[in-house]
């Protein structure tokens, strides 16, 4: 039998870092693969892509093209131009809801979104709904995170026409029905537009299976480099929306009085692009498909199994959301009775432990928990049951620490 590898000596932080990174949620370390893929693109491809007709430039054009090709396959969209390269999830979100949104939205209209959303998939909808006259309705969810049948159907009708949810919650890291959800809102003619931020990560994704309209991520989140993003969206419908941002390297021609834009995907991606974070993501992707979703999900699980039957046992402790495991995608957000998240998370980081600590851009979902502020631990398969260990010694030692008795 194969000896599975050690994914750590794979990243040159985590060889040299001495805390126990458990702040993946917010952002992934990277492989070095990642970090060779970027520095080679500077080193010997560099040039502004799609501008120039000479061999640097066109180096640099193919590698931005053959990156758009290696996610159109890990999403296995339909159409390579389906794929739209942005800065980050937020940007992705942004582009629908100025560009779909603003278009084709009207007074009245409803925008579903559900009440674990990140800002990041609300604001642009709270934007949208103020400037067209539409109006949010949120789908209002258990304490473990599910979206119940009743909470679907009232929620996704016949005044539906946007649906914004997230794939897994970067606080509860609960998984949502998103195939039922699309099924759902097709019935009655709305789109979905799924965040992928915190699922992307860590499960294969079918856009086709799900029929997903829109659909976004990030590559810092996926071990791949900062200021990278994507947007994928039905051909149909990208093709029929207006550019979200305008200018350079996205039009056909231009004259005094006006511009013909560029077909997909080109027609979205304004600018100078980020060329050299796509190869990366692109490496990112090619090194994750290397170990494939099934080890990395069977490694994630048995971490938060660890984690939360550690965490459970302590007096005091509360996880918020699923009391299963496998229902939260690496994620382990708790409060503890008497301490503020802030103190919680200083005095793991003084015990050499990273996590995240606060209303974690999910404040809506917070006060409806009626916790307000939680501390996080997110795990990915490159952490290890020693560090669990630490995070769980550190957790049971806090109340003692803060001056509370047994
Ligand atoms: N959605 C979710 C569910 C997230 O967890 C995050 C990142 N915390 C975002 C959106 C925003 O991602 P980014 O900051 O990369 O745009």
């Amino acid at each position: 039998m194969q000896m599975k590898r050690d994914y750590r000596e794979d990243f040159p932080l985590l060889m040299q870092n001495e805390t126990a990174y458990l702040d993946n949620a917010a952002t992934a370390q990277r492989p070095a693969c990642v970090i060779e893929r970027e520095k080679a693109f500077y080193e010997t491809e560099n040039a502004n892509p799609m501008r120039g007709f000479y061999p640097l430039s066109l180096a640099a054009t193919e590698s931005y093209e053959e990156a758009r090709k290696t996610v159109r396959d890990f999403l296995n969209a339909a159409h390579t131009e389906e794929i739209i390269f942005t800065r980050n999830t937020t940007e992705s979100l942004n582009l629908v809801a100025y560009s779909y949104g603003l278009t084709n939205l009207k007074p009245g209209d409803e925008i579903a979104v559900s009440i674990m959303e990140h800002h990041s998939n609300l604001l642009p909808w709270q934007m949208t709904a103020r400037m067209t006259g539409a109006k949010l309705h949120f789908l209002e969810c258990e304490q473990d995170g599910t979206l119940t049948e009743e909470t679907l159907t009232k929620g996704i009708h016949e005044g539906t026409k946007l649906v914004a949810v997230a794939q897994v919650s970067n606080v509860l890291g609960c998984q949502n029905p998103i195939e039922e959800i699309c099924k759902r809102a097709h019935e009655v003619g709305a789109v979905v537009v799924v965040d992928a931020a915190q699922s992307a990560p860590h499960m294969p994704i079918d856009v086709q299976k799900l029929e997903a309209d829109f659909l976004a991520f990030s590559g810092h989140k996926l071990l791949g480099p900062m200021g990278i993003g994507v947007l994928y969206g039905k051909r149909e419908l990208l093709d029929a929306m207006p550019p979200f941002l305008t200018g350079g390297e996205m039009i056909e021609s231009v004259t005094r009085e006006g511009a013909v834009f560029a077909e997909l995907p080109h027609k979205f991606e304004a600018g100078t692009v980020n060329a050299a974070g796509a190869a990366g993501l692109a490496a990112a992707i090619e090194y994750i498909q290397g170990i494939g979703f099934p080890e990395i999900m069977e490694k994630e699980e048995a971490l938060t199994r660890q984690a939360m039957e550690g965490i459970a046992k302590l007096p005091h402790v509360k996880i918020l959301g699923s009391e299963r495991p496998e229902n939260h995608t690496g994620i382990v957000a708790f409060t503890i009775e008497g301490v503020h998240p802030h103190d919680v998370s200083e005095i793991l980081s003084s015990d050499g432990i990273d996590v995240r600590a606060g209303h974690h851009c999910a404040q809506p979902l917070l006060a409806y928990l009626g916790d307000n502020v939680a501390t996080r631990a997110s795990f990915m398969f490159y952490n290890t049951p020693e560090e669990v260990e630490r995070l769980i010694q550190s957790v049971a030692s806090i109340r003692r620490r803060m001056g509370y008795g047994e």
